[in-house]
């Protein structure tokens, strides 16, 4: 078929840039090899993984709070097997509403392998060839494996792998104390799962500011995950039963399966790219600019295999740019304010600098506020009082810079971080403005308020201490 616009990958980088292209007038064909559309994030990541987060809640406030709120249901029981149908269900309705999307806007779902033929031209294995004026490369990404003796083991699985297990593992070993393998361990904690994670570097979630990943470790061990940091995993036995995790200077693990989530490494391979000239590393993915335009002109490359961020959010907005370029617009991606939220319990959420990158960049010009949710009316009578909101601005000119959130729900509320770092808000525009009495959303503006040394719900001092 012939098109304006070829999208290669139907995840949500390119379902976003299909439909985005088809409604600016665009003869659109997104082609996607999966028997559904919507990538990783909707068949295989962000979506089935918090539908297990919220049964994963649902647990905890009925072991934690249903009593102490008058509420008697008795013994929580999990349902494994109804958990995995709710996620099932959440994962069609999502992926089948990609589907319809695409029928609305006129999309043509190319079902099969694509690869690069020429710079005007992608073969469907299995489908009909492709022709296109502009293209956009979305082919995301894929689970890399480290170089560990026994790790071919079926015990060792990856993500997807976890995703579809059918039952809960007796001793879950996790492999990375990254987003994704944080994420998975408070879940199968909470699904009464004994859960060890080694990490080789010393914080969990390496690259989060300091205070919330010692926060998440430190909820993580009182919630009975041991921790294992600066360790390296050495050798995995699998004695058909059961796996022998060695990690460190000869410790060792015994668990029933092990995830091994140490990263993902963008898909770029096969796809003909060399042949046309689109320049890429295999580690760091393909090269584009702001403009999400690649090393030839009228191709572009957006989300996973062409990113930093491997976030579904940050795909989105690549695809939004992308095909307004493929369209002759000038547009281009600003992520100043990129959220970046972790779906454990607590829950971390941030936007812009972490308190230590804003240190090394503005020195001694910046002040941070903390405040805690055991000051927050909506989170005591919640009973969800572990964590803190994080303000963080420069002092010259009182430029926000971060918010760093750690606790309940603080996933929906980064989006005041997200519109006032966007809007290049000072903390006065925070501190000052003003929040629905009584919401979990005061905390940001009380954070503000203690940044300024104006704190009204605590004792004014400007770094109040992060409870838990
Ligand atoms: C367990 C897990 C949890 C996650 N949770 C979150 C979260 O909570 N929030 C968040 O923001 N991000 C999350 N992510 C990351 C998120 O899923 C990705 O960043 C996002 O899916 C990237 O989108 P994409 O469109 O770039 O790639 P993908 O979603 O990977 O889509 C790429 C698509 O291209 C198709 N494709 C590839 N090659 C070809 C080819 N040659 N021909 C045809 N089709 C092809 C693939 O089949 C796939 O459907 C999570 C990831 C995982 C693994």
């Amino acid at each position: 078929m012939e098109c304006d616009v070829a999208v290669l990958g139907g995840g949500p980088g390119g379902y976003t840039a299909a439909i985005r292209a088809a409604q600016l007038g665009a003869k659109t064909a997104c082609i996607e090899k999966e028997a559904e559309l919507g990538g990783t994030c909707l068949r295989i990541g962000c979506i089935p993984t918090k539908a297990w987060v919220q049964t994963a809640f649902a647990i905890k406030e009925a072991e934690e709070t249903f009593a102490k709120l008058g509420v008697q249901v008795g013994e929580p029981n999990l349902d494994f097997a109804a958990a995995n149908e709710w996620k099932a269900g959440v994962v069609k309705q999502m992926t089948g509403g990609v589907a319809s999307l695409f029928k609305a806007n006129g999309v043509e779902w190319v079902k099969g392998m694509g690869r690069f033929k020429d710079a005007n031209m992608i073969a469907v294995e299995g489908g009909e060839d492709v022709t296109f004026k502009q293209a956009i490369v979305a082919t995301g990404s894929f689970p890399l494996v480290p170089p560990i003796e026994g790790i071919d083991s079926p015990r060792c699985v990856d993500s997807e792998g976890l995703l579809a297990q059918e039952q809960v593992p007796g001793r879950l070993v996790v492999l990375g104390g990254g987003i994704i393998g944080c994420e998975f361990a408070s879940i199968f904690r909470r699904f009464g799962s004994e859960v060890t994670i080694i990490e080789m570097l010393p914080k969990l979630i390496p690259m989060e500011d300091d205070a919330a990943s010692a926060e998440l470790a430190k909820q993580f061990q009182k919630r009975g995950i041991t921790l294992h940091l600066e360790k390296q995993c050495t050798k995995v036995d699998d004695s058909g039963s059961a796996l022998t995790v060695h990690f460190g200077e000869g410790e060792t693990v015994e668990a029933d399966l092990m995830l091994v989530c140490v990263g993902r490494g963008p898909l770029v391979e096969n796809l003909g790219l060399e042949e046309i000239g689109v320049e890429f590393d295999k580690r760091t993915g393909i090269a584009a600019d702001e403009h999400r335009r690649t090393t030839v002109e009228h191709i572009y490359a957006i989300g996973d295999c062409a990113g930093y961020w491997q976030l579904a959010h940050t795909a989105f907005r690549e695809g939004e740019v992308a095909a307004e370029n493929a369209m002759g617009h000038d547009e281009v991606v600003d992520n100043r304010g990129v959220p970046r939220p972790i779906y454990t319990d607590p829950e971390i959420a941030s936007v812009g600098l972490t308190e230590g990158e804003a240190r090394e960049q503005y020195g001694d010009d910046v002040e941070v506020g903390i405040f805690p949710w055991v000051a927050n009316a909506r989170a005591v009578m919640q009973n969800e009082t572990v964590g803190w909101v994080k303000s963080i601005h420069e002092s010259r000119y009182g430029e926000l810079l971060g918010v760093v959130m750690v606790g309940p729900h603080v996933t929906d509320l980064i989006e005041a971080g997200v519109v006032a770092l966007d809007a290049e808000a000072t903390v006065e525009t925070v501190a000052d403005g003003m929040a629905a009495h009584p919401t979990l959303s005061e905390a940001i503006k009380e954070a503000g308020l203690v940044a300024l040394g104006r704190a009204i719900h605590l004792p004014n001092r400007k770094r109040a201490k992060a409870t838990a």
